[in-house]
């Protein structure tokens, strides 16, 4: 293909939640939904991330569509929803000033409000300023409600008994309360005024179907107001970021990567990063698994393909991943091109969320580089200042470096540890030093344990 071509991607939208609030079944629904109404050959499930062409989007939700003032005026060709199973994978979503996501969902249990990782997914999607929506799912298990099949929730609810509306409504306004508490205004999308400032929260039910097409046409709506240029991709050298590492049977150490932008070819030389540095490799093979309709038996699960095209998620099979970080950036080396300049370019933005300075100031340590870059970026929201920060279980080497810290400031020599170990005699070396390793596998709850210790030890 042409390099100069441009076409614009869909938007990358992230479905994001605690655990067990129906991420994964709700993609399912949405996609066992939209297969119904399906345009040939559209609707394919990459690594993570599943396409849903805007063709099947009008068909279920015309009238949603008239009803909000959005019915063809709608630009965008579709959403690539992205199910992130964990907060690592989503940090690792992550770009040099930004996100790869372009939208988020923000999956809440109506049943139970706001929960640990609900808090953990908001203080992400705000660091990294995505617009979203709240999906408050599991409708269906509010006392008394009668299930209507894939309708919109709005049409559904009118059909419901007052108690069981009133109900409804009060759920609503437990979750509202909480991000009033957090400083956000929200309300149930219909209510909605003003989108810039208003959270839209709709409620939807994985199992029944019912509110995923308001679902949709709210991220119709909050697409519109993007700039059109956010979502321009080209035909180039492939751009993307490695979501995770993994090992599999007869492959060996592979990485997930979401391609934002360009071409990603077999035989491509690919750059990414390690924590010894950049690594340089070849593509070996490039493998996106079957849509689940055309697979025939469970040995025949993947394609393997000679090029792939942004935005897309695709498996990768390459000598050296295992070196290589999640989070890290991967970049295609267009031939002809100098690869020290894209070591380069890869060091550099690497070398932007590790941090190593002389500054007094805590010790961070991430599992990987997007809950790195998360970690500090709340640690600077919150005024605490990084000495260190690195990806890796807690080494003597942090303890030592938090231990001249505490030298010169006593509140400062800590160690705060994210998703990673801390080994038993690094711990007992710590104690000797009279260093402090702070452990919580919550983001916000680390460092309010951190602020809360900070605040003792100054009275
Ligand atoms: P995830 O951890 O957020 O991906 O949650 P899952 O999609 O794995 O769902 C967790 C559990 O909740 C499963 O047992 C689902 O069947 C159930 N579940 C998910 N969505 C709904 C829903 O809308 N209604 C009901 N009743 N159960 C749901
Ligand atoms: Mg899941």
């Amino acid at each position: 293909a042409d390099a100069s071509l441009v076409d614009y991607r869909p938007p990358i939208t992230v479905v994001v939640g605690h655990v067990d609030v129906g991420k994964t079944l709700l993609l399912d629904k949405i996609r066992g939904t939209f297969v119904a109404y399906r345009e040939p050959g559209m609707i394919t499930q990459h690594i993570g991330l599943s396409f849903i062409p805007w063709g099947a989007v009008e068909k279920i939700a015309d009238p949603l569509l008239a009803k909000f003032k959005l019915k063809g005026r709608v630009w965008i060709r579709g959403f690539l929803m992205v199910d992130t199973p964990g907060h690592a994978a989503f940090s690792n979503l992550r770009r040099r000033g930004g996100s790869v996501a372009d939208l988020a969902v923000l999956v809440i249990d109506i049943t139970r409000g706001f929960e640990e990782q609900t808090y953990e997914s908001l203080t992400l999607i705000r660091s990294r300023n995505i617009p979203f929506v709240v999906a408050a799912n599991k409708l269906d298990r509010i006392y008394g409600w009668e299930p209507n099949e894939n309708a919109p929730f709005l049409e559904s609810y009118d059909k419901q008994r007052e108690d069981v509306q009133g109900r409804v409504e009060e759920a609503i306004a437990r979750i509202i309360e909480e991000f009033n508490k957090l400083g956000m205004d929200a309300d149930r999308y219909d209510r909605v005024r003003d989108f810039n400032a208003q959270v839209p929260i709709v409620p939807t039910s994985a199992v029944t179907g019912e509110g995923l097409a308001d679902l949709l046409v709210v991220l119709a709506g909050l697409s519109q107001r993007f700039n059109r240029e956010k979502l321009r991709v080209t035909y180039g050298p492939g751009k993307g970021v490695v979501m995770e590492i993994r090992e599999e049977k007869g492959w060996g150490v592979t990485g997930d990567v979401v391609l934002y932008d360009g071409v990603i070819r077999k035989g491509d030389v690919v750059v990414t990063a390690g924590l010894e540095g950049p690594v340089s490799t070849r593509v070996k093979m490039l493998v996106l698994p079957k849509p689940l309709n055309e697979m025939r038996d469970p040995e025949d699960r993947y394609m393997f393909m000679d090029e792939v095209r942004a935005a897309v998620g695709v498996k990768i099979i390459a000598d050296g991943l295992d070196q290589v970080v999640p989070g890290a950036p991967i970049f295609v080396v267009p031939q002809g091109a100098s690869l020290d300049e894209y070591m380069k370019l890869v060091k550099e933005e690497v070398s932007e969320v590790r941090i190593e300075t002389d500054k007094e100031g805590v010790v961070a340590k991430a599992d990987t580089l997007g809950t790195l870059e998360a970690m500090v970026i709340y640690l600077r929201s919150q005024g605490i200042p990084v000495r260190k920060a690195d990806v890796g279980n807690v080494s003597r080497r942090d303890v030592v470096e938090a231990s001249i810290v505490k030298k010169k400031n006593p509140l400062y020599g800590v160690i705060l540890a994210f998703n990673v170990k801390v080994p038993h005699d690094i711990e007992i070396e710590a104690m000797q030093y009279g260093v402090r390793i702070f452990r919580n596998e919550i983001l916000y709850r680390l460092v309010e344990e951190f602020t809360q210790w900070y605040k003792e030890q100054k009275t």
